[in-house]
């Protein structure tokens, strides 16, 4: 695996590559890699012929009482499970390189950005759209390979790449978690013992929410008052939201009608470490 540090670098390397036609994937992470990122790396190996990925904890997506400088970080090990899984290129900027002095544009999606995460962390989608923007414009990828965990950032980004018809394809790849259930995150290492314990309720509240509405409950806010009342019962947590929302437009719904998508999208704070967590629901 090649580790480039500079735009035009990456850029040298890409241009030949891109110039025989091969198809180059793109893979965005804030590294403290762990087999959900990784998951993304295989998915854009199958369907690409050079895989990119890049470690960058963008600053502009935290907010200022936000855990930026707690973000665990490991780039020495991250570089190990790239090459086991096989990654061609890694993106490592600095941030004084990625933004210069001087850097001043912002590009924000407006609706999508508001609700779910949007209420807590007001600033946080600007930050994800802004640094998603610069990394395509310097990598100009076929296929960017987004996960599922942060289903909103998927459609938010969604939004953003058909808004401005950039050519490039976008792909959702699912969930992995951990054998109890609890979604990968590069946060649950913030876990203390006890609380990681009690993390993975949060994906049982989900399939609780799931059972409700493959048995016939169709009313949303019985199964939101289904999803709260579990995460309510978490020892040690304090629930952010929990909703039940449209899986295009984020936006509340009354009654679940057959062949629709839903979300169902929890965040719960463990001490000042806030997890999320989503599942699709579709009902016959
Ligand atoms: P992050 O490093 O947290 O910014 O995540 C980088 C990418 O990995 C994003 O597209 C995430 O949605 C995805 N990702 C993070 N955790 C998981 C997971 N448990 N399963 C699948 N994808 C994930």
């Amino acid at each position: 695996m090649k580790v480039v540090r500079s735009a035009v670098a990456l850029q040298k390397l890409l241009l030949p590559l891109k110039k025989k036609g091969l198809r180059i994937g793109f893979v965005p992470t804030m590294g403290a890699l762990h087999e959900g990122h990784l998951s993304l790396v295989r998915r854009c190996r199958q369907a690409c012929d050079v895989t990119v990925v890049s470690i960058f904890v963008n600053p502009l997506q935290f907010g200022p009482k936000e855990d930026l400088k707690k973000y665990p970080r490991n780039t020495t090990r991250d570089i190990r499970l790239l090459e086991r899984a096989r990654a061609d290129i890694l993106y490592l900027p600095d941030e004084k390189t990625f933004y210069p002095p001087g850097f001043q544009t912002t590009v924000r999606v407006s609706v999508l950005s508001e609700p779910l995460c949007g209420r807590t962390r007001p600033t946080h989608f600007a930050g994800v759209t802004t640094v998603v923007a610069r990394l395509l414009g310097i990598v100009r990828p076929d296929l960017l390979i987004l996960g599922q965990k942060d289903f909103q950032q998927y459609q938010v980004v969604r939004r953003m790449i058909m808004d401005l018809e950039w050519p490039v394809k976008l792909v959702m790849a699912p969930i992995v978690r951990e054998k109890d259930g609890l979604a990968m995150s590069s946060r649950n290492v913030r876990l203390s013992k006890t609380e990681r314990l009690e993390a993975p309720k949060i994906y049982r509240a989900l399939r609780l929410v799931r059972q409700a509405a493959l048995k016939g409950e169709r009313s949303a806010a019985q199964l939101k008052k289904i999803l709260k009342r579990a995460l309510s019962a978490i020892a040690g947590a304090r629930v952010d939201y929990a909703e039940i929302v449209d899986a295009e437009s984020l936006l509340p719904v009354v009654k679940l009608l057959p062949n629709r998508t839903y979300l169902a999208a929890a965040a719960v704070f463990f001490s000042d470490a806030r997890l999320i967590d989503n599942m699709l629901l579709r009902v016959k």
